[in-house]
């Protein structure tokens, strides 16, 4: 008698599940820094702007009120009821009064509809490069991420290029426009060609909009679910990270169909039954600030993407500037070859300058690395010389 039993091993699903290698990249630059290393950061995807004052006022009269109980597990009344208001007037989502989930931002909204519309053996469209989780959030799932690459889709035409890949086991397409990490943006016509394409394959559609708002010229953002009969069958995935500079606060909402709402509300439910009160009524806030606000906001991201751009050229980049998100996506140039990885290393090692490399975000990405222009000007100024200097040693 006596002695340990054997221990359980962890659930067999987190076999193909891979975890962000973006966190690996930051691993690195964390030591340097720890070391006490300069280094000019271009590998985080976050707003430059602090979250604006009167949200974070709002959390305080929060607290002050005592507003810090449970809240319904969906979100409270005020905020789902302002949500509602902003998706049908600025998104022109036919959603009704029980449409809106609140959600711990983003993030959670697009694991809660995986989780709803995903079964182990369901195969997921997805345009590529893509947003890094997404594939693992598929897998999590027991589904297949099919890959469909957005220089072909963009050739061949949407509808071309996704029919050729839909096999009896398609269940879903998932949707990214405004892109990360390549900051494309969708005209209206493929919006509704890729709608009418999952319309006519009975398919269901998942809309991540993280990027709504950072679209700097040209036509503004087309939600899929403003086409008739597409609302019924998309989960319409919103956050206030990127809009709001709130990516710490962990506050989103989703759009749901009545078909799938109860599941998502179970997902929720049983995840993290819903989003801290006091976070909810300083989201509330934010969706009442002035559009100054954002034209304010977006005046400086586009700023920092064409100084950026100028800088990169300079540095031998060839990069046309993308009309949105926070990132460049530029092809690495021949001095630094076209593995990615060992680019951004060895960019990292000898320029003291972070990126992600492309091949993070699919095989379509390799090639190419990514830079966030949603960093401090002194930040794009240092590292901007840094490689210049870079180049000049020409370094391999
Ligand atoms: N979708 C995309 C395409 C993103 O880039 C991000 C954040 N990087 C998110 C969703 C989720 O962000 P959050 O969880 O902060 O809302």
């Amino acid at each position: 008698m006596g002695g340990d039993g054997p221990f359980p091993f962890t659930a067999s699903r987190f076999a193909s599940v891979g975890f962000s290698e973006i966190v690996q990249v930051r691993n690195r630059v964390m030591e340097l820094l720890a070391a006490g290393e300069k280094v000019w950061r271009f590998e985080g995807g976050e707003p430059y702007m602090a979250t604006p004052e009167p949200v974070k006022e709002a959390m305080g009269r929060a607290l002050a009120r005592n507003q810090t109980r449970y809240a319904p597990s969906s979100g409270i009344p005020e905020l789902r009821r302002a949500i509602l208001e902003k998706v049908r007037n600025k998104n022109g989502i036919p959603a009704d009064e029980e449409s809106p989930i609140v959600v711990n931002g983003g993030m959670q909204g697009l694991f809660a509809a995986f989780a709803t519309l995903l079964d182990p053996g369901d195969e997921a469209l997805l345009l590529s490069p893509y947003w890094t989780p997404i594939v693992d959030v598929i897998a999590y799932h027991g589904a297949k991420p099919v890959l469909v690459p957005t220089a072909e889709a963009r050739r061949d035409g949407l509808t071309a290029a996704l029919a050729k890949r839909k096999t009896s086991k398609t269940k879903l397409v998932y949707w990214n426009s405004p892109t990360n990490p390549t900051g494309e943006v969708f005209s209206r016509a493929e919006v509704e060609e890729i709608s009418a394409f999952v319309r006519e394959s009975g398919l269901a559609l998942i809309s991540d909009e993280a990027y709504e708002d950072l679209i700097y010229e040209g036509e503004g953002h087309v939600s899929p679910a403003s086409f008739p009969g597409i609302f019924e069958r998309t989960i319409s995935v919103f956050t206030f990270s990127k809009t709001y500079s709130m990516t710490g606060w962990r506050a989103g909402y989703v759009i749901v169909p009545e078909r799938w709402r109860s599941a998502m509300r179970t997902v929720v439910l049983y995840s993290t039954n819903g989003v801290s009160t006091p976070t909810q009524w300083a989201a509330l806030e934010a969706l009442t600030l002035p559009e100054s606000f954002l034209r304010e906001a977006k005046e400086g991201y586009r700023r920092r993407r064409d100084r950026l751009v100028t800088g990169l050229r300079e540095a031998g980049f060839g990069i046309e500037p993308p009309r949105a998100a926070l990132y460049l996506f530029p092809k690495t140039p021949p001095s630094l070859g076209t593995d990615s990885r060992a680019a951004a290393r060895t960019l990292l090692d000898s320029a003291r300058v972070a990126t992600v490399p492309g091949l993070v975000f699919g095989e379509e990405g390799e090639g190419h690395l990514r830079f966030s222009f949603s960093v401090a000007e002194e930040m794009i100024a240092g590292g901007v010389e840094a490689l210049r200097t870079f180049a000049a040693a020409g370094v391999r």
